[in-house]
């Protein structure tokens, strides 16, 4: 998608600090990270957010989260993470590429759930 911000990350056009890439799912650190572990998981594929999943694209999200898994084992979140995906204006999504919010490497308060 030609004005997506991470979409130009994805095609190295704007520069991010890579952490995971595969073939389906790209990983950088957030620009303003609230753990000592912020870390992007994002499907190369540009998906708007959670609410434009169905059959035709949902594979991206289990390729999100097996890399979820092996970034959790690279950055030593043998303690428990958390992820987070913000869907829309009142989930408070503000990059609209489906993104997934790996937290950790500390012990996590204020839960929503
Ligand atoms: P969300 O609010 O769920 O859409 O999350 C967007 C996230 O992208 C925020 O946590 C921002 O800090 C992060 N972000 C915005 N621009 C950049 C960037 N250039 N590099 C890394 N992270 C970014
Ligand atoms: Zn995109």
């Amino acid at each position: 998608m030609d004005n997506c911000l991470f979409c130009k990350i994805i095609a190295g056009e704007i520069p991010s600090t890579k952490v995971y890439e595969d073939e389906d799912v790209f990983a950088f650190r957030d620009i303003n990270p609230q753990a000592p572990v912020h870390i992007l998981v994002v499907p190369k594929a540009h998906i708007p957010c959670a609410d434009a999943l169905d059959e035709t694209n949902s594979r991206a999200v289990a390729k999100c989260f097996e890399a979820i898994a092996k970034i959790a084992k690279a950055e030593g979140l043998q303690d428990g993470y958390r992820v987070i995906n913000n869907c829309g204006a009142d989930g408070g999504q503000t990059v609209m590429h489906l993104h997934f919010h790996l937290l950790g490497g500390v012990k996590l308060g204020e839960k929503m759930i």
